[in-house]
């Protein structure tokens, strides 16, 4: 990150020097590297309240980073707190038993996602994958997923492929050969993926009709949200739930971004898409690690006849649980997605017409509280598009910008803003506000 105020982060770039001898890369996961962005070192959070989050020089943000995510409900909020508190002050943590509370979890996400018939609790997003692709091969006894490039379904070995691949050494638009995200996972996997571009309804229709017998699942996100924000053209949804079905393929929807966060039913709920399985993670727990996989009650019966084992000592713990439970009492309060829309729609139509106005080649995309600026002057429809098109270096300018004038989102042109139900319409006005100057100080330089 090059500060164009440097004196505002030198508590940031101090602790940055004493943490990257003890932490590999200073940093617990990747997207906080400096290789991720945030170069030449990443800003150390203090705390965070509702939409703003202070950093350890006391600088104060309106937070579009959210956590990557999770903070769906803002930083800290207070029914997710009471309960999480009164849970480990009163019952304990881990037991290694059942608790009531669980299956109560369990009523509430069934209940706001049909498709989801029966539901397993975990920690992560990367284990409700590892666990729902695992599945997805004893149900169909096949052997390869169809995944797409640009998309990002967490670190397991299996998956862990064709994110941002260099795309020159990637195979061609139509037929991408699956590329390891980086060296150390085992050789042979590649031969279990078939890797196509999203929104192509062609190389999906071609790959189920050349390999369908030997496809266990295709597993897409519904909103791509991995690759800066791209939305399905229409009807894509409805042929890969077709073309799915029609070669027994199980269709996984990973709704690690999307569920609980576009609506309360996912973003398959809007769009009206009923997967074979799913998997949430990041809108469910109002911040706390908390992930679920579920769906079709016949598919869910290998677990439940210990054919196909699902295990994990803080499965369903008792801080996920009371999180979970009080986060989705408070997403279902009557009239809390149409404040969400109403707060998120104002600042991503706001920013569009903004970049229309100033004649800034960039276009919004998104829907509802998820949504990134692309700096392209076409529209971006895959990985491939975004690889050719997108503009990293306006992007660069336009992120410290807005760094700069008090607000965070990722500096990576591949993740998004997010925007929490504890964000106002004035921390919308701020930050178009902040915008505005931001793009107009670009078009200058
Ligand atoms: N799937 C998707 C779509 C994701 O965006 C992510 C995380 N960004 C994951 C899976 C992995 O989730 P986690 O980081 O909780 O392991």
């Amino acid at each position: 990150m090059h500060y164009q105020q440097p004196d505002r982060s030198r508590r940031s770039a101090a602790l940055f020097e004493t943490a990257r001898k003890v932490i590999p890369g200073g940093v617990n996961s990747t997207a906080r590297a400096t290789w991720a962005g945030w170069d030449p070192y990443p800003i150390f959070a203090q705390s965070g309240t509702g939409s703003r989050l202070t950093d350890v020089d006391g600088n104060e943000y309106i937070d579009y980073l959210l956590g990557l995510g999770p903070m769906l409900l803002g930083h800290r909020p207070p029914a997710v707190t009471r309960a999480v508190v009164a849970f480990i002050e009163q019952r304990g943590t881990v037991f290694a038993l059942p608790t009531a509370d669980e299956t109560t979890l369990a009523e509430k996400i069934i209940a706001a996602v049909p498709s989801v018939q029966r539901v397993r609790l975990c920690n992560t997003g990367t284990e409700a994958v590892l666990y729902t692709v695992r599945l997805a091969r004893a149900f169909t006894g096949r052997r390869k997923i169809i995944r797409f490039e640009g998309m990002y379904h967490g670190f397991s070995d299996s998956v862990y492929w064709s994110k941002h691949p260099d795309i020159a050494k990637a195979g061609s638009d139509h037929a991408p050969r699956p590329v390891p995200q980086g060296p150390g996972l085992p050789a042979g996997i590649d031969e279990t993926l078939i890797i196509l571009p999203w929104n192509d309804v062609t190389a999906l229709r071609d790959a189920l009709e050349r390999e369908g017998d030997d496809i266990a699942a295709v597993l897409s996100e519904p909103i791509m949200c991995n690759t800066g924000c791209i939305l399905p053209e229409p009807g894509y949804l409805e042929a890969m739930r077709a073309l799915t079905r029609k070669h027994g393929v199980l269709l996984i929807l990973d709704e690690v971004i999307t569920g609980f966060r576009i609506a309360l039913g996912g973003a398959q709920g809007h769009y009206g898409i009923t997967p074979d399985l799913s998997i949430f993670a990041k809108g469910l727990g109002g911040g706390f690690p908390v992930a679920a996989m579920g769906g079709r009650a016949d598919i869910m019966a290998l677990v439940e006849q210990g054919r196909v084992s699902i295990a994990g000592t803080y499965n369903a713990n008792g801080i996920a649980i009371s999180a979970a439970n009080a986060a989705l009492d408070e997403l279902a309060r009557p009239g809390m997605y149409e404040r969400l829309y109403a707060v998120s729609d104002r600042l991503r139509e706001g920013l569009e017409r903004m970049v229309q106005d100033l004649r800034v080649p960039a276009h919004v995309v998104g829907l509802g509280p998820v949504f990134q600026i692309w700096f392209a002057d076409r529209p971006i429809r895959n990985y491939r598009d975004a690889a050719r098109h997108a503009d990293h270096a306006a992007f660069r300018l336009w992120w410290e910008g807005m760094l700069n004038r008090g607000v965070l989102f990722h500096p990576g042109a591949y993740e998004n803003l997010f925007v929490s139900f504890a964000h106002t319409e004035a921390d919308v006005d701020q930050t178009l506000a902040a915008a505005r100057a931001t793009l107009t100080e670009m078009l200058v330089s």
